[in-house]
């Protein structure tokens, strides 16, 4: 088994009610693969980017020394890496985009290594939709999941294009406010299925410190956030949710609509330590037996007995 991730491997410059950041290392394809590769084997999560000259060859060793695969992150020596710099409101739910610079992102042409070529899981993050589509065109037999990530942005300048992935993948994650830009309805319940009548075949939306909500034809599941003391930096979360999703299912195999409750509820595991420190810097120090202590947090969150008469 192994597992495919497209998205953006930049550099983000961050301000939060906490503080402010200088550039650090950001991107969905940095946050998802590093949040996937908890759960695969040794080089089993593949990603697929492209940097500049200018990201430090320091992070793309310590991306493999987790166990991400880098054959396919392309370095442009002459040019500058993709650059994002947002600014969180104070209830840390919303945020404003300052400054996005394309850079090398804007012409990126993805080369998927042969050794890609036998994935199960694809997973699509954040990206011109044009070149998520690419993706899925250049590997020679379609994944058995194809989960894809996508923001406003990508609603206000290629919607053409967005429209034309969305009938390939079978999932799709994205988060409150986008839902309802995509769908055009405030109801999440009426937006999950106007979005499920655009392709995916599964919906999830998430919704930060309010959890998240997983659609499939006329089922839904709900899973909550954990309640955490501290929130940190929210940059990422929703990639390393993503992430922690796809990369639970890649591990168990198991692609049905109870295994994808287990995964939201992994995922969400993960989103949580995303958001305790600036950036990647939690996912980096992450250990093996944290993981499972998270998910039993959950557990008990959400555990209560009612008898009904
Ligand atoms: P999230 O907080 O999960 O929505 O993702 C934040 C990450 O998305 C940051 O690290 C950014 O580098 C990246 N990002 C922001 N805008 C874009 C974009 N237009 N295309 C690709 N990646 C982006």
């Amino acid at each position: 088994m192994s597992l495919v991730v497209v998205g953006s491997v930049a550099f983000d410059e961050l301000e939060t009610p906490f503080g402010k950041t200088d550039r650090i290392i950001g991107g969905s394809g940095t946050f998802i693969s590093l949040s996937a590769a908890n759960f695969t084997k040794k080089n089993k999560t593949k990603l697929i980017g492209v940097v500049g000259g200018d990201f430090p060859k320091d992070k793309i060793a310590m991306l493999q020394s987790k166990g991400v695969d880098t054959e396919g992150l392309q370095i442009k020596e002459n040019e500058k890496s993709f650059f994002w710099k947002g600014k969180y409101h104070n209830d840390m739910n919303s945020r404003d985009t300052l400054v996005t610079e394309l850079n090398v992102l804007g012409d990126f042409d993805p080369v998927i290594p042969d050794s890609y070529q036998d994935c199960e899981y694809l997973i699509l993050g954040n990206l011109a939709p044009s070149v998520q589509k690419t993706v899925i065109d250049r590997l020679k037999k379609r994944p058995k999941l194809v989960v894809m990530d996508t923001m406003n942005f990508w609603m206000d300048v290629a919607w053409d294009d967005l429209m034309q992935t969305l009938k390939l993948v079978d999932v799709l994650t994205i988060n409150d406010e986008e839902a309802r830009q995509l769908s055009k309805e405030y109801s999440l319940v009426k937006a999950s299925k106007k979005i499920l009548a655009m392709g995916p075949k599964v919906l999830v939306i998430k919704k930060g410190e309010h959890g998240a909500l997983l659609f499939k034809e006329d089922q839904v599941f709900f899973a909550p956030a954990l309640p955490l003391e501290e929130v940190f930096d929210p940059t990422g979360a929703g990639d390393t949710f993503a992430g922690g999703f796809i990369g639970y299912l890649a591990s168990t195999g198991n692609i049905d609509f109870s295994n994808m409750k287990r995964a939201i509820i992994y995922g969400s595991a993960m989103a949580s330590f995303c958001v305790e420190k600036f950036g990647t810097e939690r996912l980096e120090e992450l250990e093996e037996d944290e993981l499972d202590e998270r998910v039993q947090e959950f557990i008990d969150l959400v555990q209560f007995e009612i008898k009904l008469s």
